[in-house]
């Protein structure tokens, strides 16, 4: 059996191996061994880190967007050039499939993709002439140290929803990844200083809730983007904003599909299944409420889907071939099976029971086989809480409209999707479903790195959401600039408000 490995803090350009006070394991989920050690940060390394990106900001936000641009083009093609290397790490602490964690990186990669186009991004606004002699112009410059807390679920991408706009700005940044998946943020740092990132731009420290309380109540640090779940995201947003942070903070998820009597429903099912259970269903974009439209469809649904559970192909993420992996931790997986326990005896009905599923060969890793409920009404704790596993639900609706405020009644607005062939149906749907993410025959409707991303109502607490302009609009201070030259200004002092008439 192989020895855990120290999994170092990235600080100015360094790995540091951080204290012996508080170590906490890395589990491999589909072997059940435990592979790594971290060390918790403690204050003394919150504020090393956040001294390295404080010192390094005047440097960096004074380099042009073009170099800066640069540094993001390199980085692209490191990552494109080791996406395998990088999908391999989060296979080894996350669980998904190899091909899950290449999707993964992909979404990530066209994140630096739009970071570097930052000159064009940035640039301000002009007005001529506002009144004699007189111009005005807008212009965005970054804030200083950020930094980003990140979920285990998707361990490259979600880091890089947000450091590469950010560095791009012409901020610097402090990461603190989940303690579960932390390596890939490692191999980012090793690749963004090949890219000849300057030192201290980009950091990265290991730890629980010392180190996020740390950068919260930090002085130096001026924003933070979160990702993880509702009631953190909503400690986060209360208690940055109360320490005069800029703060972004996205949550959890109940996303439905709704399934009218005219969708295709074969085409439906394998929608469902791979959004269902796809990574294990622990993705915030998850399906994990379909609504069907009427008795007939639900009853066809059940009967198209059920033997597709039956069939996952459920093993380790490395292993050609597989539909899904374990799930994060052995403490999760009874979560998730706790709340299938819940399901049953709230007297939903069972339709495959995926308890106790067994992986010959890995028979210690965190394994859970997929779930399928029917009958889940909108009063039971299954429908209403988050579950985060391979567990789909389904809910019947006597008609569009009682699906419609099934979803808009819920306390989560992350992403939802409508499956239809009618063009009015699915255009009500767009305009009136009270969620941040639609998809129209779309299962999983994350939008594309030149949109932003996020939810509504308690899927995300601040105003902007994440990368695209809304990232670029976060990452950076408007500033307001109006001038006039000695030569123009006439004698006399003004008293009355300037109207540049
Ligand atoms: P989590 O909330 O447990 O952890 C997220 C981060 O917060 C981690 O870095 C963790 O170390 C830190 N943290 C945990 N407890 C804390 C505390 N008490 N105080 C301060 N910080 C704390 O989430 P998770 O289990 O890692 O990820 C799964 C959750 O993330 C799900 O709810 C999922 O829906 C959500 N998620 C949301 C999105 C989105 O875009 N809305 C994307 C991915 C994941």
């Amino acid at each position: 059996m192989t020895q855990p490995v120290r999994i170092p803090h990235y600080i100015n350009g360094a790995r540091e191996q951080g204290s012996d006070a508080r170590l906490a394991p890395v589990f491999n989920p589909a072997s059940g061994a435990q592979s790594g050690t971290i060390s918790l940060a403690d204050q003394a390394t919150v504020d090393a880190a956040v001294a390295a990106a404080k010192a390094a900001f005047p440097a960096w936000a004074a380099t042009s967007p073009m170099r800066r641009a640069r540094v993001m083009f390199k980085l692209r093609d490191l990552v494109e050039a080791n996406a395998d290397q990088l999908a391999a790490q989060i296979t080894a602490e996350h669980g998904k499939t190899h091909g899950d964690a290449l999707g993964e990186v992909q979404r990530g990669l066209e994140v630096i993709e739009f970071a570097c186009g930052i000159p064009q991004l940035l640039k301000g606004e002009t007005t001529e002439n506002i009144g004699a002699g007189v111009d005005a112009l807008s212009l965005r410059q970054p804030l200083g140290v950020v930094a980003g807390i990140t979920p285990f679920n998707f361990p490259a991408m979600v880091p890089m929803w947000m450091f590469p706009i950010a560095i791009a700005c012409g901020n610097t940044f402090v990461l603190k990844p989940s303690e579960r998946d932390p390596s890939s943020s490692l191999l980012l740092a090793d690749w963004l200083k090949q890219a000849g990132l300057p030192d201290g731009v980009f950091n990265v420290v290991h730890g629980d809730k010392v180190a996020v309380d740390a950068l919260l109540a930090h002085p130096d640090v001026r924003a933070l983007s979160f990702v993880g779940s509702t009631p953190i995201a909503r400690y986060i947003y209360e208690t940055g904003a109360h320490h005069g942070k800029r703060v972004q903070a996205l949550g959890g998820a109940k996303n439905h599909m709704l399934v009218m009597p005219d969708a295709d429903l074969e085409q439906t099912a394998d929608a469902l299944m791979g959004a269902g259970y796809g990574s294990a269903g622990e993705r915030c974009m998850a399906i994990s409420v379909a609504v069907a439209v009427g008795d007939k469809v639900a009853d066809a649904l059940v009967a198209a889907l059920a033997p597709r559970v039956r069939a996952l192909r459920i093993g380790p993420g490395m292993t050609t071939g597989m539909d899904m992996g374990p799930l994060i931790t052995t403490q999760h997986r009874e979560r998730v099976s706790g709340y299938v326990d819940l399901g049953v005896s709230e007297g939903a009905e069972l339709v495959v029971d995926g308890r106790g599923h067994v992986v010959a060969g890995s028979e210690l890793g965190f394994f859970l086989g997929g779930c399928l409920f029917d009958r889940v009404t909108e009063h039971m704790r299954i429908y209403k809480e988050e579950i985060f596993g391979p567990v789909l639900c389904i809910v019947r609706a006597a008609d569009y409209e009682e699906g419609l405020r099934l979803i808009n009644e819920h306390e989560y607005g992350n992403g939802t999707a409508i499956f239809t062939r009618d063009g009015d149906a699915a255009r009500d749907f767009v305009q009136r479903v009270q969620v941040g993410m639609v998809g129209v025959n779309v299962p999983i409707p994350v939008p594309a790195a030149f949109h932003s991303f996020g939810g509504w109502k308690n899927s995300l607490f601040g105003d902007l959401h994440i990368y695209g302009p809304d990232g670029v609009r976060f990452y950076t201070k408007l500033k307001a600039v109006t001038s006039r030259w000695p030569t123009s200004i006439r004698s006399g002092a003004q008293f009355v408000m300037f109207t540049g008439e």
